[in-house]
C-alpha cells in the first residue's frame, strides 16, 4: 500500500500544474472583457457564449476560446460587455459537458446560471470604503446563529424586507441583537445555493441553502431582484455595513466540503473529477452525507477556497468563516486558509464529517486534530450533548434532564476543551483529552440550526415538563454556555424561547415552523431579560472569557462536582481587568436545591433562580459556609 500512495504522488505531480495561478475571473473593462477557465488536460474546446439575459434567449456571440496551458483556456472579448451574461462550455471526448458559470463567477443572473458582467465598483453603496471590520477578539465573540428567513419573516417582527438581506439593514432587527448584546452574527448559507427558485420567490420556499453553486456569489432568493445582479451584492455589503455600524461582526456559514449535485456542478462541468474525492473502487467519496465531497488536498481545490475565503474578506469585508464539515477537509488546507486571512478573522467550523472520506483520519479538520490548526476553533459537542443530551435521539435527557454523569464534560466544556488539572477526562463522554490548545479553540453551545432548538429539545426528553420548568432549564443551559471560557454561540430564537414544533432537521420546512415568533418578547419577556443581562455580564467581566489557557488553569478551579451539580470559582483577582474577586458559579440540575460550600463572607448575588442582574445584585451575608441553589438553576456571586 505504502508503495502505491508514493506510485499515485509521483504520478500526481505529474498530472497536476506546478502552479495555477490564474483563475476563470471575468476582468472587465468598458473597451474590452477577458475571459478565463481552467480544465482538465485533456479538454478539447472550450466555447464562451455571450447574452443579454441571465436565462432564456439565444447567445448574441459564440467564441472559441484559447488553450493557453495545460489546463487553462482564455478569450478576450472586444466591446462593452457590462450588463450581459456568459457561459462556458468544456468539451471532452468529443462531447461538451454543459454550459455553466465556471468555478470563480462573482456575479450571475437569475438561479446562477450564467455569469454576470459588471463593474464590481459600481455595487458598493455609500461610504462602504470607510467600512471596517468591528475590533472584537476572538476571546470577546458572543456568536448569534441566524437565518435570513427565520430571523424576519413573520409578521411578528415588523421588519419590512422580510427574509431578505436587506432585513438586518433595519433598526428593528438591529436594535434587537444590541439589545440582546451579540456581537457577532453567523448567517446561515448566504452565497448562491440551489435550492430555492429564485424566479418563484412570490410563493414561500425554504431551505437552509446547504446547497452551494455559485460559491463566490451571495444567494439571490435573498435579494429584493434575484434577475439584477448587482442587487444582490450591493444588499448584501448594505447588510455588512448597518452591522457593522453596530459593531456586529458578520460570519459566514460556508460549504466548501460538497457541491449540490455532481453532475451539474461548476466543478464538474469544467474539470470532471478533479475537485471530488473518489474511493478505491473509483465510486465518488461521501464524507458529508449529501452524495459527494470535495478534495481540498488538490491543489485546484485547496486553491479555490483560499481565493474564496480571501475574496469574501475583501470585496465583502467578512469578519469570520464557520465551515460546514470541517472534518472533511485537510488539515494542511485549513491552516493555509487560516494563514491567507487576517488574525482577528475568526474561523471555526464542525471538527466531524458526516461519513467516511477518501483521506486518512490524521490528514482531516477534525476536533482531535484541532491541536495541529492553531487559531481555529470548533464545536464541542460534549458541552452540548452533555446538557441536552445525545445527538443521535431527541428523547434521550442528559444534565438538564436530571442524568447524572455528565458533570466531567460540562466541566470540560467549562474550561474550552483545554487541559485542566480538575477535570477527570476519562469521564468525558466524547473526547477523552483535551484537544485545545487554547479556550478559544472551542465553540460552547447548546442547540444551534440542527437538530431540535432548546425548548423542543426539553419537552421531547422530559416528559410533562411545565413551562416553569422549561424556562428555569432553559436559562440553566445558556448560563453554562456563557460561562463557558470557550466561545460562546447561540442559536438565534432562543432569547425569545423559540419552537420549531418538534421538527429536528427542518432544512426544508416551511416558515410556520422555523419562524421566530417575536411576540414571545412580549409574553416571555423574562427571558430575554435573563439572556442579555446574562451577555451583558459575560462582557464585563475578563474572568469569564480570559482567552488563555494557562490563565484559565492557574484561576480556575471547580468545586467537587455532586450529582447533576457542577461549580467552579475564579480568582477574579489576578484575571487582568476583572473587578470582581472570587466568583462562584454553580449549575443545580436537580429538581430539589443543593447547596453550595464558600468561605463566610458578603457576596453579591447575579444570578439567581430565573433572574440576572449583572449590575446591581443582592447583598447576602454567608455565615455558616454555605449557601442554598434552587432547583434546576445556576447561581452566580461574587465578592
Ligand atoms: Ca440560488
Amino acid at each position: 500500500m505504502k508503495h502505491l500512495t508514493v506510485l499515485v504522488a509521483i504520478i500526481m505531480a505529474f498530472i497536476l500544474p506546478q502552479t495555477i495561478n490564474a483563475h476563470t475571473r471575468v476582468a472587465y473593462a468598458p473597451g474590452e472583457t477577458s475571459f478565463s477557465v481552467e480544465t482538465n488536460e485533456d479538454a478539447q474546446q472550450v466555447t464562451l457564449r455571450i447574452y443579454d439575459n441571465g436565462m432564456g434567449g439565444k447567445p448574441t456571440k459564440t467564441v472559441n476560446m484559447t488553450k493557453s496551458n495545460a489546463n487553462l483556456w482564455q478569450a478576450t472579448v472586444k466591446g462593452n460587455l457590462k450588463g450581459k451574461f456568459y457561459t462556458f462550455d468544456v468539451k471532452y471526448g468529443g462531447k461538451f459537458c454543459g454550459e455553466c458559470a465556471g468555478i470563480w463567477a462573482t456575479a450571475v443572473g437569475v438561479n446562477g446560471k450564467r455569469g454576470a458582467i459588471i463593474d464590481m465598483s459600481e455595487t458598493d453603496p455609500a461610504d462602504w470604503d470607510i467600512d471596517t471590520r468591528p475590533n472584537i477578539a476572538a476571546k470577546d465573540l458572543i456568536i448569534y446563529e441566524m437565518h435570513h428567513r427565520d430571523f424576519s419573516i413573520d409578521p411578528s417582527s415588523g421588519i419590512e424586507h422580510k427574509g431578505k438581506f436587506l432585513a438586518l439593514t433595519e433598526s428593528r432587527a438591529i436594535e434587537h441583537l444590541k439589545a440582546l448584546g451579540v456581537n457577532a452574527v453567523h448567517i446561515l448559507p448566504s452565497f448562491d445555493y440551489a435550492s430555492v427558485d429564485e424566479t418563484r420567490l412570490n410563493e414561500p420556499q425554504y431551505n437552509w441553502g446547504y446547497d452551494p453553486v455559485n460559491y463566490n456569489v451571495p444567494e439571490g432568493g435573498y435579494s429584493t431582484d434575484p434577475y439584477k445582479p448587482e442587487v444582490r451584492i450591493n444588499e448584501f455589503k448594505q447588510m455588512v455595513q448597518a452591522l457593522h455600524n453596530a459593531g456586529i461582526k458578520v460570519i459566514l456559514d460556508v460549504v466548501y466540503n460538497h457541491t449540490w449535485n455532481i453532475d451539474g456542478s461548476n466543478f464538474q462541468l469544467t474539470r470532471p473529477d478533479y475537485y471530488y474525492r473518489k474511493n478505491a473502487d473509483g465510486s465518488y467519496s461521501n464524507g458529508s452525507g449529501c452524495g459527494n465531497e470535495t478534495a481540498s488536498e488538490r491543489e485546484g481545490m485547496r486553491q479555490f477556497m483560499i481565493e474564496s475565503v480571501k475574496y469574501w474578506v475583501e470585496e465583502y469585508h467578512i469578519d469570520g468563516f464557520r465551515f460546514d464539515l470541517m472534518g472533511v477537509h485537510d488539515i494542511e488546507t485549513m491552516n493555509a486558509i487560516r494563514n491567507a486571512v487576517p488574525n482577528d478573522i475568526f474561523i471555526y467550523g464542525e471538527g466531524w464529517s458526516a461519513g467516511s472520506c477518501a483521506l486518512p483520519g490524521e490528514k482531516l479538520g477534525m476536533k482531535a486534530n484541532i491541536t495541529r490548526m492553531p487559531g481555529i476553533a470548533v464545536f464541542s459537542d460534549e458541552i452540548r450533548d452533555a446538557l441536552r443530551g445525545p445527538w443521535d435521539s431527541n428523547k434521550k435527557p442528559a444534565f438538564l434532564g436530571g442524568i447524572r454523569g455528565n458533570e466531567e464534560s460540562i466541566k470540560f466544556g467549562i474550561v474550552g476543551a483545554i487541559q485542566h488539572p480538575d477535570v477527570d477526562y476519562s469521564k468525558v463522554n466524547y473526547s477523552k483529552a483535551p484537544y485545545a490548545s487554547q479556550p478559544t479553540q472551542m465553540i460552547a453551545y447548546v442547540s444551534c440550526h440542527d437538530d431540535m432548538c432548546l425548548v423542543d429539545r426539553l419537552k421531547a426528553s422530559i416528559p410533562k415538563i411545565s413551562e416553569e420548568e422549561l424556562i428555569r432549564l432553559d436559562l440553566l443551559a445558556q448560563t453554562v454556555v456563557m460561562t463557558s471560557q470557550g466561545v460562546p454561540f447561540m442559536l438565534s430564537g432562543e432569547e425569545m424561547l423559540r419552537d420549531k414544533k418538534g421538527v429536528h432537521n427542518s432544512y426544508e420546512s416551511p416558515d410556520e415552523i422555523n419562524h421566530l415568533d417575536w411576540g414571545n418578547l412580549e409574553r416571555h419577556p423574562e427571558v430575554m431579560e435573563y439572556y442579555s443581562n446574562l451577555i451583558a455580564m459575560r462582557k464585563a467581566h475578563p474572568a469569564f472569557h480570559m482567552g488563555n489557557a494557562d490563565m484559565v488553569r492557574e484561576n480556575l478551579n471547580f468545586l467537587p462536582i455532586k450529582q447533576n451539580f457542577v461549580a467552579f470559582h475564579i480568582n477574579g483577582r489576578n484575571v487582568p481587568g476583572e473587578k470582581w474577586g472570587d466568583i462562584y458559579v454553580a449549575f443545580n440540575a436537580n429538581k430539589i436545591a443543593r447547596s453550595l460550600e464558600v468561605p463566610n463572607g458578603t457576596y453579591s448575588i447575579v444570578c439567581y433562580k430565573t433572574s440576572c442582574t449583572p449590575n446591581g445584585g443582592i447583598n447576602t451575608v454567608i455565615v455558616d459556609g454555605k449557601i442554598n441553589i434552587p432547583p434546576q438553576s445556576a447561581l452566580i456571586l461574587h465578592n
